[in-house]
């Protein structure tokens, strides 16, 4: 891992504004106790929904490594030119950890290209995440499996592509199953979508919980290689016939 990681925790911060019962577990926004987790590891600072250009500026995109997403009642606001930028940064090579109920995000959805709909249902059941790539770096401390004693349920079938690598499969009290950290890459961009943490429930204090989402924004970080040559291209040997 390395010191000079530049993560960005971007949170619409809205629930926690409008919502007692979430104001209650995350006073300060999801954003903090996200960036709280990361802080100790890597250079982190956050964006939320209701900043100028949502707090993703052109400097603070160009200036970040790995884009950290948590929204969920107010994806549609956020505007299609960020979106756009977040896009092509994204495939420049900046990595991207979608939490949650940012699987209805504009951007997910469009990194994805399918309608990343799922089952779910809000009970508090037991989420148990088992490691089903145990020599993952993103799976790196972590057991067997994570437990979390009260969670929203998300199942399958989750419309999301192939995952290029699948980390955690999720059981849920109530029976169904869950591809709860899914990896892809796009363009030259890393991107990791973690299940856990509705905004009711404390999982992103949980430390195991952190230290997944640290690992995954080692994992994500831009390998620094140039981009790719694209178009018409001389040949590198004299073609036989010329
Ligand atoms: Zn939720």
């Amino acid at each position: 891992m390395s010191a000079t990681l530049n993560v960005t925790v971007w949170n619409e911060f809205r629930h926690e504004k409008q919502h007692d019962r979430v104001k209650e577990v995350y006073p300060d926004g999801i954003h903090t106790a996200i960036a709280a987790g990361l802080s100790g590891t890597y250079a982190v600072r956050t964006a939320t929904l209701d900043e100028n250009d949502h707090g993703l500026t052109d400097e603070v995109l160009q200036s970040t490594d790995v884009l950290i997403w948590w929204g969920h009642m107010a994806h549609d606001e956020v505007k299609d030119e960020i979106v756009q930028k977040v896009y092509e940064r994204v495939l420049q090579g900046m990595g991207l950890i979608v939490l949650h109920s940012g699987h209805f995000s504009k951007i997910f959805k469009k990194l994805m290209g399918t309608s990343c709909d799922l089952k779910w249902r809000e009970a508090g059941e037991k989420e148990r995440l088992w490691v089903v790539s145990p020599g993952h770096p993103i799976a790196e401390g972590i057991g067997e499996y994570i437990e979390l004693p009260q969670e929203e349920m998300y199942g399958e079938h989750f419309d999301i592509p192939q995952p290029d690598e699948l980390v955690f499969v999720s059981w849920f009290a109530g029976g169904e199953v869950f591809r709860s950290g899914c990896c892809y890459s796009r363009g030259q961009g890393k991107i990791f979508y973690f299940r856990p943490g509705h905004e009711t429930y404390p999982t992103y204090y949980n430390e195991e919980i952190r230290r997944v989402i640290a690992n995954a924004a080692a994992w994500a970080a831009p390998s620094g290689r140039i981009a790719p040559k694209y178009g018409n291209a001389k040949p590198l040997e004299a073609i036989g016939g010329e």
